[in-house]
């Protein structure tokens, strides 16, 4: 079984004054595997957005149905999305979402806070992370404080401490210079050996060519899809 499946996933957006629709996913269909590390990259406007949205469960689509880990999303009621949706995906967004508040610790601790987790399994979940991701020595700092790569990697240590069965990435190493992209890559790498299912979105080729699938998406519909070794003859 599929941990992930997008089935005849359509998505129509009513223009605000009514009349007008865009049509922003017309068919998509492709699954993801457990273990897999999957990139989709598409032009601005060819419906990447709209599809982690749905994908994320933020939005209802047209028509079509999303499986994840077993069960429809059709099949949850409202009032479960939220947890189920903590309970099997990590999100790691381009401008790390990280709050200025809170010291990284904290953020990192609070997908597991909001969840009403206990303070030993937030402890003991926290250290090999932080470990893995070298940010052991800076969890008492703030935001503000801190590089870009490091605010990216305690992003990455908050979607990993709810042990999600999929990380959905939106261009992670976006706002990231050229050695910390490098860096967030082989982090992405390595996680994914340890079994951890990543779909990540975007632009750059250089990113797309570490996962082992890319799915091209185009006008909201993925229009062809590569594997691992056949990427460098596209460039
Ligand atoms: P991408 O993330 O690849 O840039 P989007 O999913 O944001 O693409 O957009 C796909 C299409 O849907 C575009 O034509 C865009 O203008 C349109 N669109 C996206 N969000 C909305 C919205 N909230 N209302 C109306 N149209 C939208
Ligand atoms: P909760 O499950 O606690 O209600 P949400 O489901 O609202 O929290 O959000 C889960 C994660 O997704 C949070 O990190 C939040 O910042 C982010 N998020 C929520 N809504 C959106 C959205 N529309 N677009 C992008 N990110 C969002």
């Amino acid at each position: 079984m599929a941990l992930l499946e997008v089935k005849h996933l359509k998505k129509n957006y009513t223009n605000r004054f009514g009349g007008n629709q865009t049509e922003a996913l017309i068919d998509v269909n492709f699954s993801i595997e457990e273990g897999e590390y999957v990139a989709i990259m598409g032009e601005s406007g060819s419906g990447k957005t709209t599809l982690l949205n749905l994908l994320a469960s933020f939005d209802k689509p047209t028509a079509g149905d999303i499986i994840l880990n077993g069960l429809s999303f059709r099949s949850i009621p409202e009032r479960n999305l939220a947890a189920y949706r903590r309970e099997n995906l990590g999100f790691v967004f381009q401008d790390f979402n990280l709050l200025d508040t809170l010291s990284l610790r904290d953020n990192i601790y609070l997908p597991l806070v909001l969840s009403g987790e206990k303070t030993e399994v937030m402890k003991r979940r926290i250290e090999p992370l932080v470990k893995l991701l070298r940010i052991t020595d800076i969890l008492d700092k703030f935001p503000y404080e801190v590089s870009g790569g490091q605010k990216q990697r305690a992003a990455i240590a908050r979607a990993l401490i709810t042990e999600p069965k999929m990380i959905l990435a939106d261009e992670p190493t976006g706002a990231l210079d050229s050695r910390a992209s490098d860096q967030l890559l082989g982090l992405f790498e390595k996680v994914n050996t340890a079994g951890q299912t990543i779909l990540m979105v975007t632009h750059s080729t250089k990113a797309a060519s570490h996962a082992d699938r890319v799915l091209f998406i185009k006008d909201g519909a993925v229009y062809h899809e590569l594997y691992r070794g056949s990427l460098s003859h596209e460039e």
